[in-house]
């Protein structure tokens, strides 16, 4: 028997596959399957790995089941990413040279001309395209493309065409992420820190101070009826600006970032932080009121200048706490303004007490005016202190106010993020910036927003949690800013200064693959976006490309399209996933939108969640080398179902390929041996294999690939392992196992596709395992008695081992009390019971039972609490089959004197003298050891 090497296997049909998974239109049935395409920057780690083998599996089980299976993949090298990082080489930034270097291993020849974007997107393309094909996925690569090919440029500039038409590219004024360093809109893709972020919207309370003006950033401008003070930071040096033509008084920082919002600042001098405490302040709203030291205040939130609400705002009631407990401002006391049910007079005092809130430093200060905020917003009033908002509920004061300040009080807006810290990619610092020339996805449209909540409600979602998270990323979407100046990418045909953006680009490129082998051949300048309307939507009449060629394309879409599933980690939700069906519904009818979508779980590290720039990943390649594609691949499909967090240990990779070699013994030593056939087991062993076969085809219909491995390595392994336990003699070969072994590569071959293709040649098969056709079970061939009687057996087995261990003695003989027939009545009739506590009295109904008398009532009390024990499918089988339990112990006693070495004894427990024999249930004898 050869020894299972799984390096020599990969090397053996690595390069013989793919040429078959090249997939064309043929009479069967379509099923299409894509995966996001990866980003190639850097090398592949085993997280990566798991996001192509699940579908894989899927791709090669729907393969097996007889369909025209497509899988293709593609690069996404669009955008900005790519340019930081040859910009950080070419600077020779230490960090990123020792990432690729040192993690990532690039050959030091390579790296030098890292310098070039494009070297790095083809070095690592091909890279993953290698590592692909060892992992044994069945790709079909003539459709490989990456997303800067001129000809899918041109298919972008064709989408494009139609969004702009449809007027779902519009432009607009809209805040948006940028970096200064760059020059650049930034998407969640192009950050290193703060990628959920949220862009807020506050209003620049203005009081007047001095002549000049002092802004104060809030969320909450009704609050200004309660202000008892400003805060600022003595420690702090102000900047005097003009703003707008005003004179204002803010931080540096405040001062920059309303020059990115569309306001002019000019820097006019300085004021320090110590000049303005101890001043006044005024605004028509609430009058003059003294500005307090805070060394809370940070230049870096809102203005840098703090208006004080201690009635309602926690931060505040502790700040003036804080200050009266040492005896200042002691004159200042909190002004209500909202009355909140289940808060007293002031609220942030009591939240602030009821937490049990020290001083401002302690963690809980931000939940605790979460809450507060959270409680006036939803449930507030205003009080009557409140001029013409008075008596209203806190929204609708609040929206009302907002306008009246801007309108009559000189305020303006200010845009912020909610997280503090939002860093580009090239290590620059992300402000809120208004763009004018900006173009925007409007998924802000309700009417789209309609029509892809109607999709979601029609697709195929996998895990079906998962769907409400989707409606809520579509009714949460605000308009997207699509383009950008810089980065690789497709120019906007409309307005060439501009390119489409890597998340804008990647929406409908899901299509593209059905085409693309035919694309690739035709020039660029050919493809017209009356080309693809042709192979789209069959109109027009494009002249630059044969009519026989386009409609051959055209059939191959048509054919493919729409996609079945498409694959894709949780995080894309709140962009990528949703986009695409905002896309796919602007441009393609309603019998090619998506059918349906799975979504993958993350992937861990010894428990810590994976990433490249933090170092902490095994990269698919090394993984590859030391545990082999199989062994990967078993282990990343065994640890969790796809929607799952998996969690990588190498400990327990090393247990998946014993797994893998204990399969390849068993297989190659069941083929080795002569036929030995006819043995009562056999029957049995066949019979379960139909119950693994329809649960492991029902588990990867549902996706569950991890249920299916379940099902068919560990079930099928623990039937043999008993099968083999019942035979007289160690002889593995078998008609039966044989059989077994047909099925059992079969059922494996999606998840360790090299081994079994080895095993499927040596069982003398002709053609790819990944071809065969998947095992269906034949009802035929079940037979519940006999499953029955053996597992009555196999428990019994199990009862005796248990007290053999117990006794600690030698036993001698076994003798085994098989229970009477009126117990098996009583059985029956608990069994079928409705209610099984009104079984006494049903047992009882029965004369011959009831002159048992006590004896009856126990057996009752005990077959109730023993069937209770009993998986319920067991019970009915009991009841409906007809296990002769006297015989099923008689025929086994052969292998049951072989187990435990003695001389066993089947008795009737009626017959006996024996006490012990009284404990005799149905299906589960009283065991005497001797
Ligand atoms: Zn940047």
């Amino acid at each position: 028997m050869a020894e299972w090497d799984i390096k020599n296997l990969e090397e053996k049909y690595r390069d013989l596959w793919p040429a078959s998974f090249e997939a064309d239109p043929d009479g069967k049935e379509k099923f299409y399957i894509n995966v996001a395409f990866p980003y190639p920057s850097g090398a592949m780690h085993v997280g990566h790995g798991r996001t192509y083998m699940v579908p894989d599996v899927i791709a090669r089980f729907w393969r097996m089941q007889g369909k025209n299976v497509l899988f293709p993949m593609g690069f996404h090298v669009t955008g900005t990413p790519v340019i930081g990082i040859s910009r950080r080489i070419a600077k020779g930034d230490e960090g990123t040279i020792r990432l690729y270097r040192d993690l990532y291993r690039v050959p030091q020849d390579v790296l030098d001309r890292f310098d070039d974007p494009m070297t790095i997107v083809s070095y690592f393309a091909g890279e993953y395209e290698r590592l692909m094909r060892r992992a044994g996925l069945s790709i079909d690569w003539r459709r490989r493309f990456i997303t800067v090919d001129p000809q899918y440029s041109k298919y972008i500039e064709w989408q494009y065409h139609h969004l702009h038409e449809g007027e779902h590219v519009v432009r607009g004024v809209h805040p948006v992420k940028y970096c200064p360093s760059c020059e650049n809109p930034v998407g969640d893709h192009d950050l290193l820190e703060g990628d959920k972020a949220e862009i807020m919207k506050f209003t620049l309370v203005v009081f007047d101070w001095q002549g000049a003006k002092i802004p104060c950033a809030t969320l909450r401008p009704e609050t200004i009826y309660g202000v008892t003070n400003l805060w600022a930071n003595p420690g702090l040096t102000y900047v005097r600006a003009k703003v707008d033509g005003e004179d204002w008084v803010l931080s540096r920082e405040a001062a920059y970032k309303l020059e990115m919002q569309d306001h002019t600042v000019e820097i006019t001098g300085e004021v320090e932080g110590s000049e303005i405490v101890g001043s006044k302040a005024s605004h028509p709203l609430c009058g003059e009121v003294p500005v307090l030291p805070a060394e809370f205040v940070d230049p870096d939130m809102g203005s840098g200048l703090v208006m004080s609400v201690p009635a309602h705002a926690p931060f505040d009631y502790v700040a003036l706490r804080d200050l009266q407990k040492d005896g200042r401002y002691e004159e200042i006391a909190p002004v209500a303004i909202i009355r909140t049910e289940g808060y007293g007079e002031f609220p942030a005092k009591d939240a602030v007490e009821k937490a049990g809130i020290q001083d401002q430093n302690d963690p809980r200060m931000d939940d605790v005016t979460r809450e507060v905020y959270g409680a006036e917003l939803l449930r507030g009033r205003l009080l009557d202190n409140c001029g013409g908002v008075s008596g209203k509920p806190v929204k609708e004061g609040r929206d009302t106010i907002a306008a009246l300040m801007i309108e009559e009080y000189g305020s303006k807006e200010m845009f912020d993020f909610d997280t503090r810290t939002v860093i580009c990619r090239c290590g620059g610092r992300v402000y809120v910036k208004i763009l004018h020339d900006q173009w925007f996805l409007q998924y802000s449209d309700p009417v789209w927003k309609e029509q892809v909540h109607g999709q979601i409600d029609r697709m195929s979602i996998v895990p079906a949690e998962t769907r409400a998270e989707f409606d809520r990323t579509v009714d949460w979407l605000k308009d997207w800013a699509c383009t950008r100046r810089v980065g690789l990418g497709t120019k906007l045909p409309w307005d060439p200064a501009w390119i489409v953006e890597p998340l804008s680009d990647s929406t409908l490129y899901m299509l593209f693959y059905t085409i693309a082998h035919h694309i690739k051949k035709i020039e660029p300048e050919k493809l017209t976006p009356d080309v693809f309307e042709y192979i789209v939507f069959g109109t027009g009449n494009p002249t630059t490309v044969p009519r026989e060629t386009l409609d051959a394309i055209r059939q191959e879409y048509l054919y493919w399209y729409p996609y079945d599933y498409r694959f894709s980690a949780k995080d894309l939700i709140s962009n990528h996933l949703t986009f695409q069906l905002f896309h796919h519904l602007a441009v393609l009818p309603e019998d090619k939108q998506p059918k349906g979508m799975v979504i993958f779980g993350m992937g861990l590290l010894n428990g810590a969640k994976m990433s490249s720039s933090k170092g902490n990943v095994v990269l698919l390649e090394d993984a590859l080398n030391e545990f082999g594609s199989d062994t990967v691949r078993m282990f990343l499909i065994g640890s969790a179902e796809p929607w799952q967090d998996f969690d990588w240990r190498n400990e327990l990779v090393i247990g998946a390929k014993k797994q893998i070699e204990r399969f390849w013994n068993e297989v190659s030593e069941g083929l080795a041996v002569e036929e030995n056939d006819g043995r009562d087991i056999d029957g049995w062993l066949i019979s379960r294999l139909q119950h693994r076969i329809e649960s492991a085809t029902a588990a990867m219909l549902n996706f569950q690939t991890r249920q299916a491995l379940q099902e068919a390595f560990f079930g099928i392994e623990a039937d043999l392992k008993w099968y083999r336990r019942r035979l007289p003699t160690i002889a593995p070969g078998s008609a039966a196992v044989r059989e077994l072994c047909s099925v059992w590569v079969r059922l494996l071959a999606p998840i360790v596709p090299y081994t079994c293709e080895e095993l499927w040649h040596m069982m003398g098969n002709e053609g790819s395992v990944s071809f065969a056709p998947w095992p269906v079970a034949d009802e035929a061939k079940i037979d519940m008695a006999v499953e029955l009687a053996e597992e009555v057996l196999a428990r019994t087995v199990e009862d005796i081992e248990s007290i053999v261990k117990l006794i600690q003695m030698e036993p001698k003989a076994i003798n085994l009390y098989v229970a009477p027939a009126w117990k098996r009545q009583i059985f029956e009739m608990v069994a079928s019971a409705e209610d099984r506590t009104a079984a006494v009295r049903l047992v009882m109904a029965e004369e011959d039972l009831k002159a048992r008398g006590k004896a009856a009532v126990n057996a009752v009390r005990q077959i109730t609490k023993f069937i209770h024990r009993l998986p319920p499918q067991f019970v009915s089988g009991l009841v409906s089959g007809d296990v002769d339990e006297k015989a099923v112990f008689a025929a086994s006693r052969d292998f049951l004197e072989r187990e435990f070495g003695v001389r066993v004894n089947i008795l009737d427990a009626e017959e006996s003298q024996e006490a012990k024999a009284d404990a005799a249930l149905p299906f589960k004898p009283a065991i005497v050891i001797e």
